[in-house]
């Protein structure tokens, strides 16, 4: 393929591509670490991550010599067959999340319909509720995904629009309330998913206490906890999960984004054999689930969380990033809120904070305004606080021009 430059890029994708979406107009054309460049040579810092899937850093060394490495060996087997990578990657994963079994999909709504299924099914085969009168439980502001069936419980009029007929069996809660969860539980409930942070909404934080109760209600009322960490797995929140936050175990976990690295789509839902048991042979799969280039990188993707001690250093860095950003004085910003490197810049209602996204993008800072007025900070983990300290003067710069 041939150089081209930003505005031909963008010129070319908006004439062939489908508008599906509003992009910054800035052009990726190559990325190492915290840092892209678009292909006048411009450089930016990355204030996005792909939605928190570059954890790691774009194009991590160890995470591109395991995708090559693997490449020059077997790409694709198929779960007709076995492959020598898939094993070592279910172990690997279930070892760091702390479930006995996992399984494969690539991207983040795939693993979440994954676990609706397995919901479904357990209710029928496990609590015994009639097939076809199981209910799942959703909070309102969720985002899961855009399969015709996660958008069926979404509360966000544009994700929804015009795609009926909807995927009965849903009910939305309020978000971060309990009692509201307990009234919604009827004999035929099989589960609630939830978020246990809503990142799309714009990093909604529950109350503390959220969680336990959550899953004390769960537990009571023999449904299952599902938690999506797609967004705020694997130690974006300055922990491995952000239910660790309150010490809760879910029964499953949907995850996604930062298990392939920035590299590759790689996605699975982990549970326990007790309830991953309800899947037996034809009764769920995926043709690329699992292939070998995809467990190869998401094995590497998990080493580097573990061997540069990323939880730790989105902690500590997110709280020293939040406090400066809370210092900055402006009358328009209401509040910071997040945990870890995963964080909101709350502006007023009906700010436009596209034109501060815009600014940014001019200093050399990319970040995407969620819900028009909320800015959300989540550069890759291995950001140093240098880096941090040089964005804060862009972020500084332009907040005080508002
Ligand atoms: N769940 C959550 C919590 C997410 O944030 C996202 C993506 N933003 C998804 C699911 C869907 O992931 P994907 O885009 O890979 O399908």
């Amino acid at each position: 393929m041939k150089n081209i430059s930003s505005k031909e890029a963008m010129n070319l994708e908006s004439k062939y591509g489908a508008h599906n979406y509003h992009p910054l107009p800035v052009v990726f054309s190559e990325a190492k670490g915290v840092k892209v460049t678009d292909p006048e040579g411009k450089e930016y810092f990355d204030f996005l991550s792909a939605y928190s899937a570059v954890n790691q850093g774009h194009r991590h060394p160890y995470i591109i010599k395991a995708l090559k490495d693997q490449v020059d060996r077997v790409t694709l087997s198929s779960r007709a067959f076995y492959n020598d990578r898939l094993g070592l990657f279910l172990e690997k994963l279930c070892t760091y999340t702390g479930f006995e079994m996992a399984l494969p999909m690539n991207t983040g709504a795939e693993a979440v319909e994954t676990a609706l299924k397995l919901a479904r099914r357990w209710g029928v085969e496990v609590k015994g509720v009639e097939n076809g009168k199981q209910e799942i439980i959703f909070a309102a502001e969720n985002f899961h995904g855009r399969t015709i069936t996660i958008v069926s419980a979404s509360t966000d009029p544009d994700a929804r629009v015009n795609y009926g007929p909807y995927t009965p069996g849903m009910k939305v809660i309020p978000y971060n309330d309990p009692e509201a969860l307990r009234e919604a539980i009827n004999a035929n409930t099989v589960a609630y998913i939830f978020e246990p942070i809503q990142g799309e909404a714009g990093v909604y934080l529950p109350d503390d206490g959220y969680l336990q109760a959550v899953r004390k209600i769960c537990t009571e009322n023999n449904i299952l906890m599902i938690a999506d960490e797609v967004q705020t797995g694997f130690c974006r929140t300055g922990i491995k999960f952000a239910c660790d936050h309150e010490n809760v175990r879910p029964d499953v976990m949907t995850l996604g984004k930062a298990l392939g690295g920035g590299v590759f789509p790689v996605s699975a839902i982990v549970a326990d054999e007790e309830i991953m048991k309800i899947f037996t042979p034809g009764t769920h799969g995926s043709t690329f689930g699992g292939n070998p280039v995809a467990s190869a990188v998401a094995y590497a993707s998990i080493e580097v969380l573990e061997n540069e001690n990323l939880d730790k250093r989105s902690a500590e860095l997110g709280e020293y990033f939040m406090a400066e950003l809370s210092k900055i004085e402006n009358d328009k910003i209401v509040k910071v809120r997040g945990r870890g490197l995963l964080i909101a810049v709350v502006f007023e209602d009906n700010f436009e904070a596209w034109d501060v996204c815009m600014a940014m993008k001019d200093e050399g800072l990319l970040a995407k305004q969620t819900h028009g007025n909320i800015i959300r900070f989540a550069p890759p983990l291995v950001i140093s606080r240098e880096e941090i300290d040089e964005s804060l003067v862009i972020i500084r710069r332009v907040f005080n021009k508002i």
